[in-house]
């Protein structure tokens, strides 16, 4: 049994003083005991952490190295699509291995317990499959067993290079696979994670609307008996165009009227929609997975968080890209994003919580949904998903319950975490990652090897 104790803690039941909270061999959270005497681990600020809900990590190797455009002003994305596409002539099992621990670590000490990873990179370059069909799938579970983080697997079908079904261009073929290898994808995955923890949660990923068939759309959510189903939603205009040019139908609409949307299902982006489409979609209990920076570095558009939340909408927070790992830099995003919209502030904030308060346990809630796991709130029999906040911090100073939260969302980063429990792995410590020299030392090894290659 380990024993944290902190000044203040949201729990179930709102903020209270002087927590005691047990920690169970098995993970989950065995106590929860306001007005305690310090004991065991003290901290200053105890919260749930939540799922990162959406990531791809192998694109973290490319942050920052986008931002040339080719001559054609509208060519936006050349840098992008150019970087990516070479990326994928050379990433190796072994690199794709290192930077997912190193994204699994930055996640944990930014406040996420969870990683869930939409895995896409299943294949050699050139497309063939590997000898282990799920060698990918393998290399993300050792990251996993390295980071300690929380894991929810989503392995991806992505099978054509449009809404017209062509082929896949030479930079997508790593991706592809047809139903029947992807039926045995999803099995070398479910293998894969065998040796992980009993927190650790297989679901599955369509890619999008323009790489799988409607047949495979519609069935998608029979490929695993349970878990969470992800799929890529209305990000972008020609994306939107395109649907309607060859299903007759804006993507959220053909979602609404061609798949069973329930909880299990979690919609990636939606910066694309009309008023009655985020009006009607919220309704369906799905969580919308918002990846507020990378949306923003990409130019996808706006979310309609205001409209989404008063329509009783569920919402978690993906770091996407991985060009930056910050929860608190992610829930500012979302709100400025609002404000500039719309001209105002505290946008999403409510009559009962700060914009903080709200955001934070809007996103742990949606975010347990997404993964897939009994998390997203502090009370007994949840798994101890867990982060502290140091309130002595030069910007929390004095601070207390929602303006505590409300700091760490609007004027903080990173380095006001001080401590990350997952399934009750105590992973970051000090603000550090247990094995933070280990792991970047092995980043860096793999990137000096795949930007030599480029
Ligand atoms: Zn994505």
């Amino acid at each position: 049994m380990n024993v944290i104790w902190a000044e203040q803690a949201l729990t179930a039941d709102g903020w209270a003083k002087d927590v005691r909270v047990e920690v169970g061999a098995d993970g989950r959270i065995a106590s929860v005991t306001p007005d305690s005497p310090p004991v065991g681990h003290c901290v200053g600020a105890l919260l749930p952490a939540p799922a990162n809900s959406h990531s791809h990590a192998f694109q973290r190797a490319m942050a920052g190295l986008t931002e040339q455009r080719g001559a054609s002003k509208s060519d936006s994305f050349w840098t992008w699509r150019h970087l990516m596409f070479r990326f994928l002539d050379a990433l190796t099992p072994d690199q794709v291995q290192a930077i997912a621990a190193l994204v699994q670590m930055e996640m944990l000490e930014a406040g996420f317990a969870t990683n869930v990873e939409f895995h896409y990179l299943h294949h050699q370059p050139g497309g063939r499959a590997y000898d282990r069909l799920g060698e990918m799938a393998e290399r993300i579970a050792a990251a996993a067993e390295t980071s300690g983080v929380g894991l929810t697997l989503l392995p991806v079908h992505y099978q054509f290079g449009g809404c017209d079904q062509r082929p896949l261009a030479p930079g997508q073929v790593r991706f592809g696979n047809d139903p029947d290898q992807f039926a045995r994808l999803i099995e070398a995955s479910r293998a894969a994670l065998g040796t992980l923890p009993a927190d650790t949660v297989l679901g599955v990923a369509p890619h999008s609307l323009r790489a799988v068939s409607q047949e495979d759309l519609r069935r998608a959510a029979g490929w695993v008996a349970e878990g969470p189903v992800h799929l890529h939603l209305a990000e972008q205009i020609p994306e939107v165009e395109e649907v309607q040019a060859h299903w007759g139908a804006r993507p959220v609409d053909w979602a609404l009227d061609n798949l069973p949307l329930d909880p299990r299902w979690c919609l990636i982006h939606l910066t694309q929609m009309t008023p009655k489409e985020t009006d009607t979609l919220a309704k369906t209990g799905v969580v919308a997975g918002l990846c507020p920076l990378t949306e923003a570095s990409l130019g996808d558009g706006v979310f309609d968080g205001i409209r989404w939340g008063d329509a009783g909408g569920r919402m978690s927070i993906g770091s996407d890209s991985n060009i930056r790992i910050s929860l608190a830099e992610e829930l500012r995003q979302l709100d400025t994003s609002q404000r500039l919209r719309d001209h105002s502030r505290a946008a999403m904030a409510t009559a009962e919580h700060s914009t903080g308060r709200r955001l934070f346990e809007a996103i742990c809630h949606g975010g347990a949904q997404a993964a897939g796991r009994g998390s997203g709130c502090l009370e007994v029999g949840g798994w101890a998903d867990l982060l502290a906040l140091n309130t002595q911090h030069i910007d929390l100073e004095g601070l207390q319950k929602d303006t505590l939260l409300d700091s760490f969302a609007f004027t903080g980063d990173n380095r006001m975490i001080s401590d990350v429990w997952a399934a009750g792995r105590h992973l970051v410590q000090e603000g550090q990652h247990i094995r933070r020299a280990e792991i970047t030392n092995a980043y860096r090894k793999a990137v000096r090897t795949l930007r030599d290659g480029l």
